[in-house]
């Protein structure tokens, strides 16, 4: 029933050498720096030899208000560390300045993670690709008009809202530590989007991701969360990540996953509590792999510089479906991996406070959401005046909707018409090209797909 993993899976990567020069300040947990200190073990393993890696080409501020509100959009582009101090009241209102400060390029750095989750969709939905890797994105807890958690843009739900002018259904999985409560709140009240998380829960940020918080409307049941304590370790991640997905895969079938790779869950993060090894993490993005539906892979949490770079790149060829040596190629970061130089890292002896009778408790409660989960291929898409008028952000509905016009405007049939017409503005916005090659790396080989239209 599931198929199987591995070979000629087309793998595509975006990366931009820029990313890791944005600092978000100093002590600051976030640090951009570990895309590049990633990138750099994935070239030095060979691993990019393997698939087709791509520059993304910058989207522009107007597609990011296809999710985020026009006025905080145009706050991202224009506050400057130098300028900051003109525009106290508007940092309070749109959440910037402490957790998710003003840096310089704070904009650019947005439109580089961003253009790698959409030009990563638009890959998916031309079916250049079956697999888009972007580590540099994932940063979930970005809302319509408030930056949060260290997230600005929410790349995650512009990615799915572009994967949403193809598939009917977009399923996103969540396996950061923290709630992916921006992506959750985006889609809460749509049936096209499930969200999934499974996060630590209880005093800590962001403090949303109830078992109980499942959708609301339409959207009811199509958003799951697993709350889980301090200590999860391999085989308790795996004994719900690969029932709940399972069965979600049967009961949704998503033409699309979103998957949100956080490194945060990690054993030894700076800033985490659970105790997973690489293994245990990248199993989640193996077990992805196997239903063979096409993949947006992210990037997200992880606090520990030396360890974020190692699983994202044992990932990396998770998804190439290779085997890389335990010991560490030589590359531009070595110091960091002292004192063992190996990829792979012990965990700790931390106790596991998720007791298996608590696991089961939460998964059998969240087998009867899922029990009244449709698979609903034949639901007559709705016109895009039927879901503006239950769009309304002071309605009844918990802080939800705020996609909806977006995904009103993202229907399958609108986007062949537009194709048709040579007319997709989007796609020319946001497609990889020719013309940003990556920069130090083998432009794609003789099968690599035509440039975009
Ligand atoms: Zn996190």
């Amino acid at each position: 029933m599931s198929a199987s993993s591995g070979q000629s899976r087309r793998v595509a990567y975006f990366y931009d050498a820029e990313i890791g020069n944005f600092h978000y300040g100093q002590g600051h947990p976030m640090k951009p720096h570990r895309v590049r200190m990633t990138h750099n073990l994935v070239v030095n393993y060979g691993l990019y030899r393997m698939m087709e890696v791509f520059r993304p080409k910058p989207v522009n501020a107007a597609l990011m208000t296809r999710f985020h509100s026009d006025d905080y959009i145009n706050f991202l582009r224009i506050i400057t560390p130098d300028n900051m101090h003109e525009y106290l009241r508007q940092l309070q209102r749109f959440n910037v300045g402490e957790d998710c400060p003003v840096f310089d390029g704070l904009f650019e750095f947005c439109q580089l993670y961003t253009s790698g989750s959409i030009g990563g969709a638009v890959r998916l939905n031309q079916q250049w690709s079956d697999v888009v890797i972007n580590w540099a994105g994932g940063l979930h807890h970005a809302k319509k008009s408030e930056a949060s958690g260290f997230c600005y843009v929410n790349d995650c739900v512009l990615g799915i809202l572009e994967l949403l002018k193809r598939h009917q259904r977009v399923l996103y999985i969540d396996i950061d530590i923290h709630h992916g409560d921006g992506v959750e709140e985006a889609f809460y009240t749509t049936n096209r989007v499930m969200t999934v998380s499974f996060h630590k829960f209880g005093e800590y940020f962001p403090g949303t991701g109830d078992a109980h918080d499942v959708g609301y409307d339409e959207g009811k049941n199509y958003a799951i969360n697993f709350p889980l304590h301090d200590g999860m370790d391999d085989a308790s991640f795996k004994s719900i990540f690969e029932p709940i997905i399972g069965k979600i895969m049967e009961v949704f079938a998503p033409g699309a996953v979103v998957l949100q790779c956080g490194a945060d869950s990690l054993s030894g993060d700076r800033l985490g509590c659970f105790n997973l090894s690489l293994k245990g993490h990248a199993d989640c993005v193996k077990y992805v792999m196997t239903f063979g539906v096409p993949m947006l892979v992210l990037g997200g949490g992880g606090y520990t510089l030396r360890n974020v770079p190692r699983v994202w790149t044992y990932e990396t060829s998770v998804l190439l479906g290779t085997e890389v040596k335990d010991v560490l190629p030589y590359n531009d970061y070595f110091e960091y991996y002292g004192p063992d130089y190996r990829l792979h890292m012990p965990v700790s002896n931390m106790e596991n406070l998720n007791s298996t009778e608590y696991l089961e408790h939460i998964k059998t409660q969240l087998f009867g959401v899922l029990k009244d989960v449709e698979a609903v291929p034949g639901v007559q898409i709705k016109s895009q005046a039927d879901d503006m008028d239950t769009s309304g952000d002071g309605g009844a509905a918990p802080a939800a909707a705020p996609v909806a016009a977006a995904l009103a405007a993202a229907q399958p049939d609108d986007v062949s018409k537009a194709e048709e017409n040579d007319n997709n503005p989007d796609a020319k916005g946001t497609s990889d090209n020719r013309e940003h090659p990556a920069e130090f790396f083998p432009t794609p080989g003789p099968d690599a797909p035509p440039p975009a239209p």
